[in-house]
């Protein structure tokens, strides 16, 4: 049966927890803040423009909005959008609570269509069979880094006069056939949080090649108020700022983009480790015979927010003991997402198991390894050795050898 597992008293494979995702910051990164610290301006000023003007390049978007967190950002989106009371919005259930609650904050109703068994990303045919003469967006979210079947998506979209807010908190820097995430949906929200690619500790953009969304975006994270003389409905004293629709404070301050602006001239090198542990977890694991590595489409490039592996065969149902084993070696590995329908919030509004009965099974039998651009080559090692440890044992166990 191999080695003894830490979990029944055996030495575990490592002494100290590895996490799951982590921040890389160093000296370029703290110096920017401190400079920023001293300058004239903490919050918004010279340093969201430069963030915003930076991001936009990056991704080919004309425009980008910076907002404090990820979730005010798909809030602010789904306001340009027009979503409002009664309207439906069609999303995954396989991600992050965020990319459904920011349509109920809108008055609007979530509706989840079902995944691709492959690659866990929204299903376009299940999307389809949704659309009722309320339907005002998709929100699809680029699940682990992988961008959805957009090809697809913008058919339907297009057909029903619908509108793409693509969440890609996980896919900055990733392509969807040659084009840039961030480039060709109405509007694409990534996330700064420190698990995500690049960090300015909480925060969010939308990009966008719209001049009406980035203008209702920028004065929805300051109340709705517009200073623009050129934007007053009335004749104004030049000292006068015009509330028009209710905003919010959705402000990222200076500090942060500052910081961001120094993580964003490394995103590259950042892709590139995610990139390289990921093949060397594909090797490690692909001819394991019960577990499935994740599936990638030859016409996308993910940028690896996540890497998921899922359990087949004789493992399927032993997910919750793999995983605890898998802690007691000390990698920290997590489970993304509990289907958002299956929240208890959720299901005391209507929703039921059963909805999406695709990803509800994916999700009892997937596990999140550890995956961050500071992880070292001895991190991976040790989570490949964990793995197959672990594994080896609970094949022993069922008999089922694959
Ligand atoms: C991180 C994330 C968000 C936004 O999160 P914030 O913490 O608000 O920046 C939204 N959707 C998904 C899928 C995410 O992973």
């Amino acid at each position: 049966m191999g080695d003894k597992l830490a979990i029944f008293g055996g030495e575990p494979v490592r002494n100290t927890l590895l996490p799951y995702g982590r921040q890389s910051i160093d000296d370029q990164d703290i110096e920017a803040v401190v400079a920023t610290l001293q300058s004239d301006y903490i919050t918004t000023g010279p340093e969201i423009d430069a963030f915003e003007k930076g991001l936009a390049d990056h991704v080919g978007a004309a425009y980008a909005v910076a907002f404090s967190n990820g979730t005010a950002a798909l809030h602010a989106a789904c306001f340009a959008a027009g979503i409002t009371k009664g309207d439906e919005v069609i999303t995954t259930p396989l991600t992050f609570v965020a990319s459904a609650n920011c349509v109920l904050y809108t008055g609007g109703k979530p509706v989840f269509a079902d995944v691709n068994p492959k690659t866990y990303n929204i299903d376009p045919s299940s999307i389809e069979s949704l659309i009722t003469p309320r339907t005002k967006a998709v929100i699809p979210v680029d699940f682990t880094g992988q961008p959805a079947d957009y090809e697809q998506i913008k058919a339907i979209a297009d057909k029903h006069g619908i509108v793409i807010i693509e969440d890609a908190a996980h896919a900055l820097g990733a392509d969807y056939k040659g084009e840039k995430v961030g480039s060709y949906s109405d509007m694409t929200m990534f996330s700064f949080h420190p698990v995500k690619h690049i960090t300015t500790g909480e925060g969010g953009v939308i990009t966008t090649n719209d001049r009406d969304y980035y203008e209702k975006l920028l004065m929805f994270r300051t109340h709705g108020i517009t200073r623009d003389p050129a934007q007053h409905l009335e004749n104004r004293h030049s000292w006068e700022y015009e509330m028009q629709f209710l905003g919010f404070n959705y402000r990222m301050t200076d500090l942060q983009a500052a910081l961001g602006s120094s993580q964003l001239k490394k995103l590259n090198t950042f892709v590139a480790k995610r990139r390289a542990y990921v093949e060397a977890y594909n090797k490690a694991f692909n001819k394991m015979g019960n577990v499935i590595i994740p599936a990638q489409l030859p016409d996308t490039t993910s940028s690896y927010h996540l890497y998921i592996i899922r359990l087949s065969g004789p493992l399927k149902g032993l997910r919750k003991e793999i995983f605890e084993a898998l802690r007691a070696e000390n990698i920290g590995v997590n489970v993304h997402y509990m289907p958002v329908h299956t929240q208890p919030y959720y299901r005391d509004r209507g929703y039921t198991r059963g909805m999406c009965p695709v990803a509800e099974e994916v999700y009892e039998q997937i596990i999140s390894l550890p995956l961050f651009s500071g992880m070292t080559e001895e991190d991976v090692a040790d989570v490949v050795k964990a793995v197959k440890k672990v594994i080896a044992h609970y094949e022993a166990v069922t008999g089922g050898n694959g």
